[in-house]
C-alpha cells in the first residue's frame, strides 16, 4: 500500500504512470527490452523524446520560437550554466527570495557579474519585494528568479516588471505544470524534474531561440544550451528513463485536461490546507504573506516546537511522510505537488484538526 507522500523531492509521482512504467519495464511496447537498455539513437527512443517535447510543448503552449531541453544535472547546475550561456560579458540582476534564489546568485558570481536587484532575506524570506523595492539594471543580460521557493513555501503569481528588453529567467523547479504559465513572458525556463515532472537527473529547460549561441568561449559542450539545441538534447546520451518518465507525466496531465484543470485541483488542494492552518487558532501558523502562499509548498510551525516529534509520529501511524519541515526553517512542510490527491490532503487535515484537539 502506498503512502501519502508529501517530500519536497524527489516526490511522489502519479500512481498510473507508475503502473505503466512497471507494466512496461521488461518488455517496452514489444521490444523486448526496457526504455532504459535501447539505444538513444534508436527510431523507438527518438520517437519517445519527441512525443515528450511535442505533449510538453501542448501542455505549457510554448510558442515555436523557444527551444525545449531534455538535460542534466539537476537545477543546481544550471545555476552554473544559466550564467555561462546567457552573461555573455554583461552583468546579470538576481532576485533573492528565499534559499534557491540565494544559491542561483552564488553559482552567478562564481561565472561572472551577478547584481542584487532585491532581496526579502531581511523579512526571513516570507514574502515578495513590492515593485518599489526592485532596483533594476536596464542592461543587465537578464533578470533571475525562483518563482516558487521550495523550502519557504513563496510563489510568484505576478512576474516583476523589468526594464524592456531584458530577459525574465526562472527557476520553475518546484512549480513547472502546476498551472499554466505564459511562457513568452520568459526567456528561459529552466526546471528540475523530481519535484513535479519525474525522476531526478532530468532538468527541463525552455529557452528562445535568440538567447541561443552568447555563451562564454570556455563553456564545456554538454553545457552549452545552444550545443544540446542544435542536437536535440542528444549530443551524448541523455537520461533516456527520465525523458520516457516525463513523458508518461505530460501525457497523464494532459488526460486529465491540461493545466487548466490541474491548477483548479492544485487550488482546491491547497485551500484545505492553509485553511485548516488559519482555522486552527494559531495552533498551527504559516509564515508567508496571503497572495504569495505557495500552492505546492506548504510549510507551517505548531505553536509549541516541543510537540514537533509527537505530530510526525502520529503523522507516521496514518501513513502521512515527509513533512519534517527543511532544517533552516524548523516545523512542518506538506508538499502537495500535482500527484497529491486530495485524499492525502485530507488525511493531514484530518491529524490535524484531531492532533490540534488533543494537544491544545
Ligand atoms: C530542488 C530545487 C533545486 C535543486 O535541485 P537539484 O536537482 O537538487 O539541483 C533548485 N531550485 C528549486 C526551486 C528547487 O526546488
Amino acid at each position: 500500500m502506498r503512502i501519502f507522500n508529501f517530500s519536497a523531492g524527489p516526490a511522489v509521482l502519479p500512481t498510473p504512470v507508475l503502473e505503466t512504467a512497471r507494466d512496461e519495464l521488461l518488455d517496452w511496447h514489444g521490444r523486448g527490452m526496457s526504455i532504459m537498455e535501447m539505444s538513444h539513437r534508436g527510431k523507438d527512443f527518438t520517437g519517445v523524446i519527441e512525443t515528450a517535447e511535442a505533449d510538453l510543448r501542448t501542455l505549457m503552449g510554448i510558442p515555436s520560437n523557444y527551444k525545449v531541453l531534455f538535460l542534466q544535472g539537476g537545477a543546481t547546475q544550471h545555476f552554473a550554466q544559466v550564467p555561462m550561456n546567457l552573461l555573455a560579458g554583461r552583468s546579470a540582476d538576481y532576485v533573492v527570495t528565499g534559499s534557491w534564489s540565494k544559491k542561483a546568485f552564488k553559482e552567478a558570481q562564481r561565472i561572472g557579474t551577478a547584481r542584487l536587484a532585491a532581496s526579502t532575506e531581511a523579512d526571513h524570506f516570507t514574502g515578495l519585494p513590492g515593485a518599489g523595492e526592485l532596483d533594476f539594471d536596464p542592461r543587465a543580460a537578464y533578470v533571475h528568479l525562483c518563482t516558487n521557493e521550495t523550502i519557504h513555501g513563496v510563489e510568484m503569481f505576478d512576474l516583476p516588471v523589468v526594464p524592456d528588453g531584458v530577459p525574465l529567467v526562472a527557476d520553475m523547479s518546484s512549480h513547472i505544470l502546476s498551472r499554466p504559465v505564459d511562457v513568452s513572458k520568459f526567456g528561459l525556463i529552466y526546471a528540475g524534474a523530481q519535484k513535479n515532472v519525474g525522476p531526478a537527473g532530468l532538468v527541463i529547460v525552455i529557452v528562445r531561440e535568440d538567447l541561443l549561441g552568447k555563451a562564454l568561449p570556455t563553456t564545456p559542450s554538454v553545457m552549452d544550451y545552444a550545443v544540446m539545441a542544435e542536437h536535440g538534447s542528444m549530443l551524448n546520451t541523455p537520461p533516456t528513463f527520465g525523458v520516457y518518465l516525463a513523458g508518461l507525466v505530460f501525457k497523464h496531465l494532459l488526460a486529465q485536461g491540461g493545466l487548466a484543470a490541474v491548477e483548479q485541483a492544485n487550488i482546491a488542494k491547497a485551500r484545505l490546507l492553509y485553511d485548516a492552518i488559519e482555522a486552527s487558532g494559531g495552533f498551527y501558523r504559516n509564515p508567508v504573506a496571503l497572495p504569495c502562499r505557495s500552492r505546492m509548498n506548504v510549510p507551517f510551525t505548531l505553536a509549541d516546537g516541543a510537540l514537533d516529534r509527537d505530530f510526525l509520529a502520529e503523522a507516521a501511524e496514518r501513513r502521512l511522510e515527509g513533512l519534517k519541515g527543511h532544517k533552516s526553517v524548523g516545523g512542518m512542510r506538506a508538499s502537495i505537488y500535482n500527484a497529491m490527491s486530495p485524499d492525502g490532503v485530507r488525511a493531514l487535515v484530518g491529524l490535524m484538526q484531531d492532533f490540534a484537539a488533543r494537544k491544545a
